[in-house]
């Protein structure tokens, strides 16, 4: 077996180990996700070739040099192209991202702009105490809160490694030590878990609970009527007390509260929550469930180099912010797009993945997806992780080294050498 790091989600785990045999892999500590995820180094439906898009519309293999000087060419003539995708990437790729971006006087964007760009907004960005880590939160944390995320389906091992069950310095007991509650508007598998199950009303469930549970806090709630956001009442006062008791709370939320149709609202009211629970010796932790192995390594190296956090519009003389990526896309400012390590056609709302589809296109891809499907150029690359080196940030912000196991296919490029090859041509073309 060889220790490895899977990069199949935000969890970024490290304690795992793998054998391949045959085309086959055995895997030690994988969840059925990451075991999905490495085992699609042998997928059949690889990509291994570069494809063009010819005059009549069907894709043909070509050579790499061929496929980079086109694409080189796309690039150059473009006005204002988007450098699109970054959370499945190396740290290392993404900033040659942001260098691509830099010499086509284009617009770099990633992944983290949709999964996390209102919690900039509401200064809510993981660690309203300053810095919080997962292992902090395995060692002390005495109170899990999940609120519009279900980690039983997306992030099977968050809660095994690092939330519910394990030990931890001063949760000598596990499980037993700790109060879990799960928060949401339907019945979840991560419910099975908790001890509060709180299923709010859909639409407006969430603004009206947070904003009794912050009247209860403070004191100044007079009425309560039978039920809060959906929620029976005695069950509301019961996750408020339990709440109100912990040491330290940790707190965990997903798109069921960032991408609510009540964002605006509620975003601030859970900034509020975090710091009335961060009183005295209490402490209270918020963390976003972002999905992507390296969503928030795309913002670091955004941050690092260009002191911003996503939608980085290189102008000729420094950078400036984009207001909204979306509107920039549906009003159809950009004339050409590459997207690298993300099906953002699969993705992405209807409206704006009709606008991309529409553009000349670049994608970089380990598997034929809708974006694949339809590009003008298509670059095979090294599955992250599994056949690449670099570094990857965990959902908490941990750097992790990757242990890559296997080989690319023959010819296959890294993004990394990609992306180099790419600026190269860009600038000597
Ligand atoms: S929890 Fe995520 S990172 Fe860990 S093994 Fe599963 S898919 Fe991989």
């Amino acid at each position: 077996m060889q220790d490895t790091v899977c990069c199949g989600c935000s969890v970024v785990c490290d304690d795992v180990a793998v054998t391949t045999k045959k085309a086959t892999l055995q895997s030690l500590g994988l969840c059925k996700l990451g075991h999905e995820y490495c085992n699609s180094i042998f997928s059949k439906t690889r990509l291994t070739q570069p494809l063009l898009k010819s005059n009549s519309g069907k894709q043909k293999p070509v050579t790499i040099s061929s496929a980079i000087q086109k694409s080189a060419r796309l690039l150059r003539e473009s006005q204002k192209p988007l450098i699109f995708g970054w959370s499945n990437s190396t740290t290392e790729a993404i900033q040659l991202g942001l260098k691509l971006a830099q010499v086509t006087k284009g617009v770099f964007d990633s992944t983290a702009s949709f999964e996390y760009g209102a919690l900039f907004d509401a200064k809510l960005h993981g660690g309203e105490t300053g810095q919080v880590n997962l292992d902090d939160v395995r060692d002390s944390a005495d109170h899990i809160v999940y609120w519009g995320v279900n980690p039983a389906e997306s992030h099977h091992r968050h809660a095994s490694r690092f939330t519910v069950f394990p030990k931890g310095k001063d949760i000598p007991e596990g499980r037993e030590s700790r109060v879990v509650s799960v928060i949401d508007i339907r019945e979840t598998e991560s419910m099975r878990l908790a001890n509060h199950q709180l299923i709010l009303a859909p639409n407006s469930g969430d603004v009206e609970f947070l904003q009794a549970l912050i009247a209860e806090l403070e004191g100044t709630q007079d009425h309560l009527p039978e039920k809060v956001g959906g929620v029976p009442t005695i069950e509301f006062l019961s996750f408020a007390k339990q709440l109100r008791d912990a040491d330290n709370v940790a707190l965990f939320y997903g798109n069921g509260l960032v991408h609510s149709t009540h964002a605006a609202q509620t975003l601030p009211f859970l900034a509020k929550l975090s710091k009335l629970l961060n009183r005295g010796n209490h402490r209270c932790w918020t963390l976003p469930m972002v999905a992507y192995c390296n969503t928030i390594g795309s913002v670091k190296t955004s941050v690092a180099t260009t002191k911003l956090p996503f939608s980085v519009d290189f102008i000729s003389k420094g950078v400036k912010a984009v207001e909204s990526i979306q509107t920039s896309i549906t009003d159809s400012e950009f004339d050409s797009v590459l997207i690298a390590g993300w099906d953002a056609l699969s993705f992405l709302p209807g409206p704006l993945a009709k606008a991309l589809s529409s553009l000349p296109s670049i994608a970089l891809s380990t598997h034929p997806t809708l974006t694949t499907d339809k590009a003008t150029v298509v670059f095979p690359v090294a599955l992250t992780g599994m056949e690449t080196t670099g570094t990857v940030y965990r959902m908490d912000g941990t750097p992790v080294q990757l242990q890559p196991f296997a080989k690319a296919p023959k010819g296959v490029p890294t993004e990394e050498k990609l992306l180099s090859q790419l600026i190269n041509g860009v600038i000597s073309s």
